[in-house]
């Protein structure tokens, strides 16, 4: 009888015993469960730090109490803002469709100009 030879998900090493078996012992599957783990929180973080950073550009930008301001894109695009990157999308009472990062948002008036909006 034929069997194919099965290898551990974790370390490699051939397994023996169950043809369902995946890994040696609970030691490799944890092993490899906390790599995939780290792996996703990895991409996790790396897109929050941008959407953080998104966030900061805008709330510097738009001063305490206010609702709204207009600002040119190079000046968001300098301080390292990412146009890629937001959290949601509203439709604003003007019709305008906003790109938000948490509570703030920016709309595209044309090429070079943007309004930040603030969801109240
Ligand atoms: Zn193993």
């Amino acid at each position: 009888m034929h069997t194919e030879k099965r290898f551990c998900r974790s370390c490699g090493q051939i397994l023996h015993g169950r043809s369902d078996k995946k890994f040696c012992d609970d030691g490799c599957r944890n092993t490899f469960n906390n790599q995939q783990n780290s792996i996703q929180n990895k991409e996790i973080r790396n897109i929050n730090s941008v959407l953080k950073r998104n966030r900061a550009i805008l709330l510097a930008k738009l001063p305490e109490g206010k609702k709204q301001l207009k600002v040119s894109k190079d000046q968001l695009l300098v301080m390292g803002f990412n146009l890629r990157y937001m959290t949601h999308q509203l439709v604003l009472p003007s019709g305008l469709t906003a790109q938000f990062c948490y509570e703030l948002g920016w709309v595209s008036l044309d090429e070079d100009c943007y309004l930040i909006v603030r969801d109240l």
